[in-house]
């Protein structure tokens, strides 16, 4: 019987492994470096019933069919919606910045001169990204659009990337376009929520499977065997020994605060664009109304990448990253039953639904 090896047990290695298993009936070896499964989705209890997302908070949310019917095979999941609250100058509303922001953060006078101007220009509900939006020749669009630059995106973005929004892919800002709408959530998208037992059990679940072996611990430069194909999800210029050169990633650095009370903030994601060195605090309780009295968040701050000082989180997306990228891309052509996939893999910003949706189909091609 074929026997595949897949690197890495997070969300892309656990989806190859499964359809290998189950659709192919292979036999396949995952291996990962850390002591888990479920890579940077990896959540667990802890002693006070609270799921903690370990690697920040992880909300699933998609509009393929394929992805959500393919994913409902390994977990229910709840029908939570995700909001992002902001604070911006003292004041909590909501992000993306939408006619609801418009009317918390300026008077009401000004906010509905705005929301007209707005609404001759566009149309409703449409999503414009900061760096389109900026242009403007309306006097008063332009101070609302220098506005929502400097209040929400400046501050945050250099935090989060160390870059300004202009100096990052126009793709990361994008995700959080200025929404002229009055839906207060963060995705738009039909299937929405989180995994009624978590993210490592839904991963656990898509391992479960008697051609399944899982070596945790384990680098893949110490495997040995002949293995029919590899599936690499690690990080693609650390596969090739850097030999072009360092991919560079953003890592983070949570750090988890207990509290003796049942609420520290009112929603599960608070931002803070203009204040403090952390971009957001997350409250775990939040997406599955985990009942305690104690509270646990987590302070979220962005850093680079240091090989052995911390973990790999997000690709920088930014032309002269994916030239380099694009380098590695091609040597990998080269290589024989070798196939890359995943946020570092791919060295792409993915989604968790866009990671599923990328191993699924490196496995229709390959099944053909
Ligand atoms: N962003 C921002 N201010 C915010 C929220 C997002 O400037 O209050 C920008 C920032 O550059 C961030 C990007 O939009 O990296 C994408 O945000 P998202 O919440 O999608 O990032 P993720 O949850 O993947 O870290």
């Amino acid at each position: 019987m074929d026997k595949n090896l897949v690197i890495g047990a997070g969300i892309s290695g656990a989806v190859i492994a499964n359809l290998l298993a189950t659709k192919l009936d292979e036999k396949v070896l995952v291996i990962d470096k850390k002591n888990h499964i479920a890579g940077n989705c990896y959540d667990y209890k802890d002693k006070n019933n609270i799921m903690i997302h370990k690697y920040g908070s992880h909300i699933f949310h998609t509009n393929s069919e394929k992805v959500w019917s393919f994913v409902s095979q390994f977990a229910d999941f709840n029908q939570y919606m995700h909001k992002v609250i902001a604070i911006i100058d003292g004041i909590e509303t909501t992000i993306p910045f939408n006619f609801n922001t418009l009317y918390d953060v300026f008077p009401q006078t000004l906010a509905k001169r705005l929301e007209e101007k707005l609404l001759n220009k566009f149309e409703y509900n449409k999503k414009i990204p900061i760096l389109e939006f900026q242009k403007q020749d309306d006097e008063d669009l332009k101070f609302l659009a220098n506005y929502v630059y400097e209040k929400v995106f400046l501050h945050y973005t250099t935090k989060q990337w160390g870059l300004s929004p202009n100096d990052v892919d126009g793709a990361v800002t994008a995700r959080v376009p200025v929404y002229l709408s009055k839906d207060n959530r963060y995705f738009q998208d039909k299937f929405q929520g989180i995994p009624l037992k978590g993210y490592t059990s839904l991963v656990q679940n898509m391992l479960n499977h008697p051609n399944i072996e899982v070596q945790l611990n384990t680098d893949f430069k110490d495997i040995d065997g002949d293995f029919n194909k590899i599936f690499y999800t690690g990080a693609i210029d650390e596969y090739f020994n850097y030999e072009l050169g360092q991919l560079p990633y953003r890592s983070v650095n949570f750090k988890l605060e207990e509290y003796d009370f049942e609420f520290y903030q009112n929603n599960s994601v608070v931002n803070y664009p203009c204040n403090y060195d952390f971009t957001r605090i997350h409250e775990y309780k939040y997406y599955l109304n985990d009942k305690s009295s104690k509270t646990v968040i987590a302070k979220e701050y962005s850093e680079f990448f240091e090989l052995g000082k911390n973990e790999r989180y997000y690709p920088i997306p930014k032309d002269e990253n994916n030239e380099l990228y694009l380098k590695y891309k091609n040597k990998a052509k080269d290589l024989k039953n070798v196939y890359f996939l995943g946020r570092l893999g791919d060295y792409k910003y993915y989604d968790m639904d866009k990671a599923i949706l990328r191993a699924m189909e490196l496995f229709e091609e390959i099944a053909q």
